[in-house]
């Protein structure tokens, strides 16, 4: 067989995110639950706006599967996110929630030959790396525009103040800035004008 040029590098079984497959590796049916929290060593995400932060952990709730093609892993992941409402600018802290569906393809069979490894992960020496798909997923999952609640109004655009805290029939005189001075003269107008009254 040819040297596969696409096999990813050996993952570091030191990693939080590295899960030996070992005791399930070629016994298509055999299957085993993981649990376990990492800790992000990097932030991800958008600092300032919606971010999981360093030292938060992500929990992984996961079903690995050994199939024919290699090991399947499925299940949810959760992090706590950071950031600021896109609206109000206040900050809130969240959760995201995903699910994985992820095949890890033995080397050797028909998926691995027949895929790019950035297409389908691989298992090297019967190891899962699940950082680059978790990270991915996770950031993807974020929200492009977080909200402190889905009906936040924002700020006010004359006076920047939030609307939530400001009276309800907070308002300024829609009065641009370049008349305001002749409307002034024009107040003190009558006194003298036509139909005053002096
Ligand atoms: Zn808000
Ligand atoms: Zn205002």
């Amino acid at each position: 067989m040819p040297e596969d040029k696409t096999t990813p590098p050996r993952p570091d079984v030191r990693s939080p995110w590295v899960i030996d497959t070992r005791t399930l590796a070629r016994r298509p049916g055999a299957s085993r639950e993981v649990r376990r929290d990492v800790p992000v060593d990097t932030e991800l995400g958008v600092p300032g706006v919606v971010s999981v932060r360093k030292g938060a952990s992500v929990e992984l709730d996961l079903l690995l599967e050994s199939v024919v093609e290699g090991v399947l892993v499925t299940g949810r992941a959760y992090a706590p996110t950071a950031g600021q409402c896109s609206r109000c600018l206040d900050p809130i802290s969240d959760e995201v929630e995903l699910d994985l569906t992820e095949l890890f393809a033995y080397p050797a069979s028909a998926t691995e030959e027949t895929t790019d490894s950035d297409e389908v992960s691989r298992l090297v020496d019967d190891l899962v790396d699940l950082e680059p798909i978790v990270r991915d997923a996770l950031v993807l999952a974020l929200p492009l525009v977080p909200l402190c609640a889905e009906d936040c109004a924002g700020l006010c655009s004359e006076c920047g103040g939030k609307w939530a805290d400001l009276e309800p029939n907070h308002g300024h005189e829609s009065i641009d800035p370049r008349w305001a001075a002749l409307v002034e003269r024009f107040d003190e107008s009558p006194a003298d004008g036509p139909d005053g009254k002096a």
